[in-house]
């Protein structure tokens, strides 16, 4: 859990979340439409900081990117959450987990340095924000796309653009 980004202070403890198009306005104690970020106290939660639910070695070609990097490898995560809640989600099981598991949040505690590691240990030449909706647990992918570049990985960013 980590503090968010992009969020206003609003009177009586509320918040706005400008993250995302939606700019959910959250009561303390409540959670925006993705289900991942969290008012308590009149602060706005990122509750899937380092929360890794998803991690695999992927081809380029399976983001789908086809000129960027052909024939190399993606180090691919995600978080569980979405602010989408499409019919024919083929992640639905991770997208939409907290909304139908009392809003829990599950995964494996890595951080952006051990995400890193990973990646170069598996040969992958990017790392691929991915299966869910990265733009809500975009201050984990910050940091680890910050870091990432640094030891000349690429990012590849997979997103309904909302
Ligand atoms: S990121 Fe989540 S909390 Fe923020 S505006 Fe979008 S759906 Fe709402």
């Amino acid at each position: 859990m980590k503090e968010a980004k992009f969020y206003e202070k609003l009177a009586n403890e509320k918040i706005q979340c400008h993250l995302c198009a939606h700019e959910c306005v959250i009561n303390p104690g409540k959670r925006g439409i993705c289900m991942v970020r969290e008012n308590q106290a009149g602060v706005l939660y990122s509750l899937v900081y380092g929360k890794i639910i998803s991690q695999s070695v992927d081809p380029i070609e399976k983001k789908p990117l086809f000129h960027f990097l052909p024939g190399t490898l993606s180090f691919s995560i995600a978080t569980v959450g979405c602010n989408f809640q499409c019919l024919h989600c083929q992640n639905y099981d991770i997208s939409q987990y907290p909304r139908f598991h009392e809003k829990k949040i599950i995964g494996d505690d890595l951080t952006p340095t051990e995400i890193v590691a990973r990646a170069r240990s598996s040969h992958s030449a990017s790392i691929a924000y991915t299966y869910t909706e990265p733009t809500i647990f975009s201050e984990f992918a910050y940091d680890t796309a910050v870091l990432a570049r640094e030891k000349g990985i690429r990012n590849v960013y997979v997103s309904n653009g909302f």
